[in-house]
């Protein structure tokens, strides 16, 4: 999608510091880290959100999850992680390319805000 940030990091027309990428999924740092460790995973595909998805889009969604995992593990934050999704605005999703935020590194507080 043209006006989509994160589909013009996929086309490369943003710069990110990559962590992953293979030819459905694309992990980067996050510009403005919540953790010592924040990173963001995408599915190349323009996916909204979770509240959007479409069957065909469940394959991807199990990527999304192994691919943040590993590079969590090479982070050496492995299994010990917050997966975080904001779906709409008023969980406070700025991006509309539907994300996976990995924060470690620190202890995580409970409730979330
Ligand atoms: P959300 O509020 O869930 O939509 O999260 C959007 C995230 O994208 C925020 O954590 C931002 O810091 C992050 N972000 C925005 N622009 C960039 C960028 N150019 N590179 C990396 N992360 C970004
Ligand atoms: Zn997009």
């Amino acid at each position: 999608m043209s006006d989509c940030l994160f589909c013009k990091i996929i086309a490369g027309d943003i710069p990110a510091e990559k962590l992953y990428e293979d030819d459905h999924v694309l992990a980067f740092k996050d510009i403005s880290p919540q953790a010592p460790h924040h990173f963001i995973v995408i599915p190349k595909k323009h996916i909204i959100a979770p509240s959007t998805l479409e069957e065909e889009d469940d394959a991807v969604i199990g990527k999304l999850f192994r691919a943040g995992s590993q590079v969590a593990e090479d982070l050496g934050i492995e299994g010990q992680f917050r997966i975080v999704i904001n779906n709409g605005k008023k969980a406070g999703q700025v991006v509309f390319h539907m994300h996976l935020h990995f924060l470690g590194g620190r202890k995580m507080g409970w409730p979330p805000g």
